[in-house]
């Protein structure tokens, strides 16, 4: 399992905080606790014993999205902020404190595999009866708020002549160790990585990075590695166009969009070239670019769950991003939880693939 490297967070805990004017939680916070050193600091402290956990304390520690911006500006490659803070959180916290508000969600998740709850899928398929080529992964945020993302994907893929199974059964695990309980986290990745397995299917396919980064990351740091490769599906509905298998026409409505890099595919995956060009195989479509974009690109608010622990914060992040977008006919991103937020804080979203299928179907 892994570990908090406690020199590396030493380091940040006496660093100047150089990258604080890259926190959107320090921006929209404005306190030095919850800024990238200040909560390093109150993490070593923590776990060197200086400090008594309580639940002022984990809520600050808490406050942080997980998007990486402090990566740009930071002066140890190795760092990675984050991860260090969550390892803090889930190895060193007593396991009968939790985040008060992530409490309604935590229990979702135990009893229905989902921070959402019981929420049926409302989407019609065809699964393959065996071997599939593709599985592909129903996150919980889409499920649960935008099952027309999925429906399009798996009509996409039918239209593509692609087979698939779906595994809709639980979440990733992500939230789980979010809020700190990483006993159902590793349940959760059994179970999906079991599910993997049966399936016969040749490849993962996913539209959210964070299980993303949390079956190619997470799993094998919990114990469980998936045998199949994991794939995201701008890389894969672009590879399909590229084919000819999928045959974009020209949209009726939108001729311009503004495309909205979220942090983990661009500063982890380092996934920004293949959303772009699946743009460009749409004939006519003209695309807007954020400033800053790709690597360089702000989190929109909606990282580490925020919109449900810290829904009027995660709101406020949106409207500061959405307030650095060029005008366009529609925002265009490629997360559910940008998509989610980004329309909450007021912009008018879709997702990469609805956007495909809109020049589709
Ligand atoms: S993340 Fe890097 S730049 Fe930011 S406070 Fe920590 S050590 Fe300093
Ligand atoms: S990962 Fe994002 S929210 Fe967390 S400390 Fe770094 S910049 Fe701030």
């Amino acid at each position: 399992m892994a570990e908090v490297d406690r020199e590396l967070l030493l380091d940040c805990a006496i660093c100047p905080n150089m990258c604080r004017c890259e926190c959107p939680v320090d921006q929209e916070w404005g306190r030095e606790a919850s800024s990238p050193s200040g909560k390093a600091r109150l993490a070593h402290l923590l776990l060197e014993g200086h400090l008594e956990w309580d639940s002022d304390l984990l809520e600050v520690l808490s406050t942080c999205l997980g998007c990486r911006g402090c990566q740009l500006l930071c002066p140890f490659p190795e760092l990675d902020l984050a991860e260090e803070l969550l390892l803090a959180r889930t190895e060193a916290c007593p396991a009968d404190l939790t985040l008060s508000a992530a409490v309604p969600y935590l229990n979702n998740l135990k009893k229905y595999g989902s921070p959402y709850g019981s929420r049926p899928v409302d989407v019609n398929y065809r699964e393959a009866e065996a071997n599939p080529e593709v599985l592909y992964f129903v996150n919980c945020t889409s499920q649960a708020n935008h099952p027309r993302s999925l429906q399009v994907a798996l009509e996409l893929l039918d239209a593509a002549g692609v087979t698939y199974k779906v595994l809709d059964h639980y979440c990733c695990g992500y939230p789980a160790q979010i809020w700190g309980d990483l006993k159902l986290a590793r349940q959760l990745a059994e179970e999906n990585v079991a599910r993997m397995a049966q399936s016969g299917a040749s490849l993962l396919l996913t539209d959210c990075p964070e299980c993303w980064h949390t079956f190619t990351a997470r799993y094998p740091a919990w114990g469980y590695q998936p045998e199949l490769p994991v794939v995201d599906t701008a890389t894969f509905f672009l590879d399909l166009v590229r084919q000819e298998r999928l045959k974009p026409g020209r949209l009726e409505e939108i001729s311009t969009v503004t495309y909205h890099d979220p942090c983990i595919w661009a500063r982890v995956a380092e996934k920004c070239a293949a959303p772009r060009e699946l743009l460009q195989q749409i004939p006519g479509l003209v695309l807007h670019e954020a400033r800053p974009a790709r690597r360089e690109t702000r989190c929109c608010g909606g990282g580490a769950m925020f919109q449900l622990t810290f829904p009027e914060r995660s709101a406020a992040i949106a409207r500061q991003r959405l307030g650095e977008l060029p005008p366009s006919d529609m925002l265009v991103t490629s997360c559910p939880f940008c998509r989610e937020n980004l329309q909450v804080g007021g912009g008018k979203v879709l997702d990469l693939v609805e956007l495909l299928g809109r020049a589709m179907l």
